[in-house]
């Protein structure tokens, strides 16, 4: 079924049809008035209350059971008839049936329950498509076994005041207070013209904090026809620095923040001296003391992850404000990764998302965010002659001179150049003028 906008008074735009699921059907239904959707999330730490805290561990509780359930079952149902137990059937058929066997599970709202039905299902499409391997089983144990997401229908989910505090009314859990975050007032979490999606709980060591997914209709950006090679950076992405920003008039690069390596030592030393306390393997549970130690690694990875967080959001915000056409290397990270001597090192810069951000921020100002071929040999080349140099392969060569024009090349500006004579080319393609 088509989707349908119909704008309303207050400018925001209003939906029919199978309008919550996706974003490309009203992205086309939003065509005609120059719109596009704009999606993003904020996450709230929550402060429940002992009665709201225990709703909200049983609906987590209750979305791994049946996740597990109708993996089980769906796996089960293969070896049998070596047919799909498609998620719409298991949810009209047996999700009641589990119901009335399981009381407990009528302790969650219905959307939680059909949504870790549905995660089971976008598990199984990604293994299909060879992106990752075969659905596991929920644990209480990891992270992914400890959250739920429910869907907004008819204000289910909402951000009110409730005696004088911010507060995040969920299903089967009430208004729970949360901490507004910084930098932000009440009214910047759901702004005007935007709407609540859903709401994902997840519950780790240190509480509980919730995810609102928002999407707003936002005019369409318009991507410019022409542009000097002067608004454009091309950038390098290294482990020696964290990335090698090339313009056309020089370079600026970017160190790893020192934190890095000093949050890995703390971390470590936290880590050996929780493995030194008392814990019982079988039972899950540990001394007073384990307890204490467990809460300092929880925090320490915590700081670790936000600090990186707050890198990642500042150089991209930087990048996306001084230049319109921004060119990075496809990067190979899982291939990467599986490099034992580099993957530490790789998996704690986290380029990935930073790229991420980039893009994101990138188109919706209307900018160009290109990503060359993985195959393209942006550090081999000579940015001056164009001569393929293979003995630059190794990483480790940081300087190198050409053999044919004799130019000598720092290993990452180099890289960066090549990648910004490819944008142009690309942006050519395109069909977009690259003055001087
Ligand atoms: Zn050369």
């Amino acid at each position: 079924m088509a989707v349908t906008a119909v704008k309303m008074d207050d400018g925001s735009f209003r939906f029919s049809g199978r309008a919550f699921s996706s974003t490309k059907a009203k992205n086309v239904a939003l065509s005609e008035f120059g719109c596009v959707i704009h999606d993003w999330g904020v996450k709230l730490a929550l402060i429940p209350d002992d009665v709201q805290g225990g709703a909200l561990s049983q609906q987590i509780g209750n979305a791994r059971f049946v996740r597990n359930r109708y993996l089980s079952d769906r796996n089960s149902y293969y070896q049998e008839t070596k047919e799909t137990l498609s998620p719409a059937r298991y949810k009209k058929a047996q999700l009641p049936e589990l119901k009335e066997k399981f009381p407990f599970l009528k302790l969650s709202d219905k959307f939680a329950l059909e949504a870790a039905i549905e995660h089971v299902d976008a598990a199984f499409r990604k293994f299909f498509r060879h992106e990752t391997a075969f659905p596991r089983f929920a644990s209480k144990w990891r992270p992914s076994g400890n959250r739920y997401t429910t869907k907004y229908t008819n204000g289910n989910i909402a951000v009110v005041m409730d005696s004088g505090r911010p507060c995040l009314k969920l299903p089967k859990a009430g208004k729970v207070p949360f901490v507004l975050p910084k930098k932000m007032t009440f009214t910047d979490i759901v702004p005007p013209g935007a709407r609540i999606l859903s709401c994902s709980i997840k519950k780790d060591s240190l509480g509980l904090t919730a995810s609102l997914q928002l999407e707003a209709a936002i005019k369409k950006p318009e991507f410019p026809e022409t542009l000097s090679i002067r608004d454009m950076l091309a950038a390098d992405m290294g482990l020696r620095v964290f990335a090698a920003v090339v313009g056309d008039d020089g370079c600026q690069t970017v160190g790893n923040p020192r934190w890095v390596r000093l949050h890995a030592r703390r971390l470590r030393r936290l880590r050996k001296a929780l493995s030194r306390k008392q814990y019982d393997q079988k039972a899950h549970t540990g001394s007073r003391n384990w307890e204490k130690a467990r809460r300092l690694v929880a925090k320490e990875q915590r700081k670790c992850a936000s600090q990186r967080k707050d890198f990642h959001h500042k150089l991209s915000r930087a990048i996306a404000d001084s230049c319109t056409a921004f060119v990075c290397e496809d990067l190979n990270i899982k291939g990467m990764v599986k490099n034992r001597h580099l993957s530490r090192e790789i998996s704690s810069v986290g380029w990935g998302s930073f790229l991420t951000m980039v893009k994101y921020k990138m188109e919706a100002a209307g900018k160009y965010f290109l990503r060359p071929d993985r195959f393209f040999a942006s550090s081999q080349t000579c940015s001056r002659c164009g001569y393929q140099n293979p003995d630059v392969k190794d990483l480790s060569v940081r300087e190198w001179e050409c053999p044919v024009c004799g130019a000598v090349h720092d290993r990452d500006i180099n890289a960066g150049k090549n990648l910004l004579f490819e944008g142009v080319r690309m942006l050519k393609d395109m069909g977009v003028t690259v003055t001087a």
